[in-house]
C-alpha cells in the first residue's frame, strides 16, 4: 500500500443510486480531501445479470450534481485504469488461478442443479446449506478430485467456478475505524465464489485485487459489507498483500426510526430517497428526486453529512468546505441515523435564503416562462426578496406571489364574512378615489394617502388594511400590502377594487 490517502467509492450500475450510497460517496471524498489524497470513482459491474442501462450515466450525474468530484475514474483521469471492471476482466483469472496454486482456492463443478437440490433437501429438514469446510468434502471439486480428473474436466469444457477454501477453525479478526475490533469465527463463513468460467470474476475477487492494485488506503462503505468484510481480510491474507483500512457506515433508518431507508419509502411517505430522478427502464417507474424535487445540491449535502456523522458541536449548517475540514471518521456512529423529512426541507429553507435575489429570480423565472408570463428581471429580484422568507423551495414562490400577476376572480368566503363590513364599499371607493388621484404610484405615498384618510375619518387602521387586502388579493395573504399595490400598477390596482365592490 502506498503511504498516499487514495479512496474509492465502487458502485455497481444496477440500478438508481440510493441517497445512502451518495452519503457513502460523500464521506470518502471528504476524508480524501481531508487527507490531501485521491478520490476514485471506480464501477464495479461485473455481474452482468444485474447491470441496468443508464446506470452508470446516473451515478455520474448525481455525483456531479452533488458537487462530489473524482480526481480518478471513469471519466479518464487517473493512472491507475480502466476503472470499469468489465474493462478489466482479462486481469482476474491469474490472481484465481494464484490462490488455487497456494491452496487458498479450489474448483468446483457442482451444477446449478446438483445445488438446488442439496438446498430443498436442507430446507425439508429446517436446515440452510451452505458449501462450507464442512459440506465440500462431499462435493464435485478440485479437493476431492485428483489433478488429472480436475484438468480432465477443464479441458472438456466443463463449467466451473473458483470457490475460497475457507479456513477451519480460525478467528478472523480486523479493526473497523468505526466499531472498533470485529472478530469473526471462520465457521460461520462459507466458501464464497470468487470467479467463474464465463471469465468474469465475482464481486470479492474484483473487489480486493482492484483496491490493491489501485492502492485503495481506505474503504469507506455500508454496514451492509460488514458480513464480507472477514473474507477480504482473508483475501489480503492469502494474497499476502497489506490490506487497507476499513470503516462500515451505519444504515439510514426510516422517519420512525426503525427499518432501513428504502427505495419505495420515498414515494410511500411523500420524500425523494433519490438524488436525482430515476426513470426505471425496466418497470417505467418514476422515482422522485432531490434535484426534481427543488432541493438545493448544498442543502442535500448538508443532510447527507449529518446523516451518521455529527460535528461535536451545535453547528448544523456546513458548506463542502467545513465538511472536508470538519469530517472524521471518529465522529461517525455505529447506531442507525434517522431520515427526517421535516429537517431536510429545513435545510433547503435555510440554503435558500442565503442565495441572493438575482440567482432565485432566474429560477423563479423560468416557471413563469411556463406560465407564459413576463416580467423584468430586476422587478422580479425585488418581488423575490418580498416572498423569499416564506418559502421552502423556489417552486413555492408561486403560492406566495400569484396574486402580483393575477387579480382574484373569486374572494375567500371565510375571509370576506370576517372582513367585508357594511362600510366597507364606502371607504374602499372613497379610497379609490384618492388612488386615482395619486401623483406617484409608489408604496410610501399610497400609504400615506391611506394612512391621512383613516386618520380625518377616524377609522382602524388594521380593518381597513384587511378589506382593501381582500380587494386586491382576493384573499387574507401576502406580504406588505402597499408594495404589492405599487407592482401590480395604477390601472390594474383600481381595476380590481372596483371588481371588489361588484363581487363583494
Ligand atoms: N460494488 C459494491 C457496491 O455496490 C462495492 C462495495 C464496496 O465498497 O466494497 O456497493
Amino acid at each position: 500500500m502506498s503511504s498516499q490517502v487514495r479512496l474509492r467509492f465502487a458502485p455497481s450500475p444496477t440500478g438508481p443510486l440510493h441517497m445512502g450510497g451518495v452519503r457513502t460517496a460523500l464521506y470518502n471524498y471528504l476524508f480524501a480531501k481531508k487527507h490531501g489524497g485521491k478520490f476514485i470513482l471506480r464501477i464495479e459491474d461485473t455481474d452482468q445479470n444485474r447491470f441496468v442501462p443508464g446506470a452508470e450515466e446516473y451515478i455520474k450525474e448525481s455525483l456531479a450534481w452533488c458537487g462530489i468530484e473524482f480526481d480518478e475514474g471513469v471519466d479518464g483521469k487517473g493512472e491507475y485504469g480502466p476503472y470499469r471492471q468489465s474493462e478489466r476482466k482479462a486481469l482476474y483469472s491469474e490472481y484465481a488461478q494464484q490462490l488455487i496454486k497456494s491452496g487458498w482456492a479450489y474448483y468446483a463443478f457442482d451444477t446449478a442443479e446438483e445445488l438446488n437440490i442439496l438446498r430443498e433437501n436442507a430446507e425439508k429438514m429446517g436446515e440452510v446449506f451452505t458449501y462450507n469446510s464442512q459440506s465440500r468434502a462431499n462435493l464435485n471439486n478440485g479437493l476431492n478430485l485428483s489433478k488429472e480428473e480436475v484438468d480432465a474436466k477443464l479441458a472438456a469444457g466443463e463449467a466451473f467456478v473458483v470457490r475460497f477454501k475457507m479456513p477451519e477453525n480460525e478467528l478472523v479478526a480486523f479493526t473497523d475505524l468505526i466499531r472498533g475490533e470485529v472478530r469473526v469465527k471462520t465457521e460461520m463463513l462459507d466458501d464464497k465464489v470468487l470467479f467463474k468460467s464465463d471469465g468474469m470474476p465475482t464481486y470479492h475477487l474484483a473487489n480486493i485485487v482492484d483496491d490493491h492494485l489501485m492502492e485503495i488506503s481506505h474503504v469507506i462503505r455500508g454496514e451492509e459489507w460488514l458480513p464480507s468484510a472477514p473474507l477480504h481480510v482473508l483475501l489480503y491474507k492469502a494474497f499476502e498483500w497489506q490490506a487497507p483500512a476499513f470503516a462500515h457506515l451505519p444504515i439510514i433508518l426510516k422517519p420512525i426510526g426503525k427499518g432501513k431507508l428504502s427505495k419505495r419509502d420515498g414515494d410511500k411517505m411523500g420524500f425523494p430517497v433519490f438524488p436525482i430522478q430515476w426513470n426505471d427502464p425496466n418497470s417505467e417507474e418514476v422515482f422522485a428526486g432531490y434535484r426534481e424535487d427543488g432541493y438545493f445540491p448544498e442543502a442535500f449535502i448538508n443532510l447527507l453529512a449529518l446523516l451518521g456523522w455529527n460535528p461535536g458541536t451545535e453547528q448544523e449548517i456546513f458548506s463542502m468546505e467545513e465538511l472536508i475540514h470538519a469530517f472524521s471518521l471518529e465522529r461517525v456512529g455505529k447506531a442507525g441515523a434517522k431520515f427526517d423529512p421535516e429537517k431536510a426541507k429545513w435545510f433547503n429553507q435555510h440554503y435558500l435564503r442565503t442565495k441572493s435575489n438575482q440567482e432565485l429570480a432566474k429560477l423563479f423565472q423560468a416557471e413563469l416562462k411556463e406560465k407564459h408570463i413576463a416580467i423584468e428581471s430586476e422587478k422580479l429580484e425585488d418581488l423575490v426578496d418580498l416572498i423569499k422568507e416564506r418559502a421552502v423551495f423556489v417552486s413555492d414562490f408561486w403560492d406566495q406571489s400569484y396574486f402580483f400577476f393575477q387579480a382574484p376572480v373569486e374572494f375567500n368566503t371565510k375571509v370576506a364574512k370576517k372582513r367585508w363590513k357594511e362600510n366597507t364599499p364606502q371607504i374602499i371607493s372613497d379610497l379609490m378615489q384618492h388612488f386615482s388621484n395619486a401623483e406617484t404610484w409608489e408604496e410610501h405615498y399610497l400609504h400615506d394617502i391611506a394612512a391621512q384618510y383613516i386618520e380625518k375619518n377616524e377609522l382602524g387602521f388594521g380593518a381597513v388594511m384587511n378589506a382593501l387586502r381582500l380587494a386586491i388579493v382576493g384573499d387574507g395573504i401576502g406580504p406588505d400590502l402597499f408594495k404589492i399595490i405599487e407592482f401590480i400598477g395604477k390601472e390594474d390596482a383600481l381595476k380590481r377594487l372596483n371588481f371588489a365592490l361588484k363581487v363583494l
